[in-house]
């Protein structure tokens, strides 16, 4: 038995025949350390519901629930995980939701209410789209907080700083969003199976008013042209969006001449502002 009075977590995918599927992004965490200090990180867990995203076998769940977590909704897309996760919502009555979904494409806020937090080790095949899809949700969010571990290439992206390599699309809509941090990383071996490389928990509280306000839309349009063309300067890859590109940026006082990964976030959501204001 572990700590929790369950069996351990090999003995429960054994049982149930869960072997890791690749295409379901399936690395699984069986350190209670590990999972505990995920936990640990979101906490407090009392006082929200806890949505974890791909449960699987349920490491981090427990680690959750060991943690204080008092109501977790947890969605699974792998139906044969679902027996070994009723297992620990009898093993603790009331506190553990279980949904059959593919968390793509579920409907958080016709489901989830009051105060949320997010936690999960999420599935790394789908693991920016879900943020990304999170984060131009509805503002304010169904969320005060996520917690979740990414490919560390990711985590490096999403809490990038302008002038680093990693900066980009992906830390301009985070960051417009979020104040987010990179907790630590977690090696590669504690997984079973173990990926290729290093993960990362990351940790994002979202803004209560995303600004400079602009549309996201037009945002995503800004810095796809930018960074799509990330060496040329602004005056030349954002050219296509306004007939006087150059003239726009200085009105808003920036240089036409720096590049994508030298502007700040909130100058990109600045332009976007302005591109709605002086539509073509
Ligand atoms: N939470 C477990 C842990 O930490 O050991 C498993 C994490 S594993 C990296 C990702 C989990 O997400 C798997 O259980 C997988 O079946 C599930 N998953 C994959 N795609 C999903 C989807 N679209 N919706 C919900 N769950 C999904």
């Amino acid at each position: 038995m572990s700590e929790d009075g369950l069996p351990p977590l090999r003995e429960v995918i054994a049982r149930h025949g869960l072997d890791a599927r690749k295409g379901l992004g399936q690395n699984f965490l069986f350190d209670l350390n590990l999972t505990r200090r995920i936990a640990r990180s979101a906490a407090p867990l009392s006082a929200s519901t806890v949505v974890e995203i791909g449960p699987g076998p349920g490491g981090l769940t427990r680690a959750l629930l060991l943690e204080g977590a008092r109501k977790i909704v947890a969605v699974e897309k792998d139906t044969r995980a679902l027996p070994a996760l009723q297992e620990i919502a009898a093993h603790y009555p009331g506190r553990l939701e279980i949904v059959e979904a593919d968390a793509l494409r579920y409907d958080w806020t016709a489901h989830i209410t009051g105060d949320a937090k997010i936690v999960a080790n999420l599935p790394y095949n789908i693991a920016t789209p879900l943020l990304t899809g999170w984060l131009t949700g509805p503002w304010p969010p169904w969320f005060s907080s996520l917690t979740l571990m990414f490919q560390k290439e990711v985590a490096e992206r999403i809490v990038a700083a302008p002038g680093s390599e990693a900066y980009g699309r992906l830390s301009i809509i985070s960051q417009w969003c979020a104040s987010a941090k990179k907790l630590f990383d977690i090696d590669r071996r504690a997984f079973t199976p173990p990926p290729k490389i290093t993960s990362s928990v990351v940790q994002l509280i979202p803004k209560s008013e995303r600004l400079p306000a602009c549309t996201i839309s037009v945002l995503e349009k800004v810095t796809a042209a930018a960074f799509g063309q990330r060496r040329k300067m602004l005056r030349s890859s954002l050219k296509s969006l306004h007939p006087d590109m150059s003239k726009l940026l200085d009105g808003l006082g920036i240089d036409a001449n720096l590049r994508a990964e030298q502007l700040a976030v909130a100058d990109f959501a600045r332009i976007a502002a302005s591109l709605e204001s002086d539509p073509v």
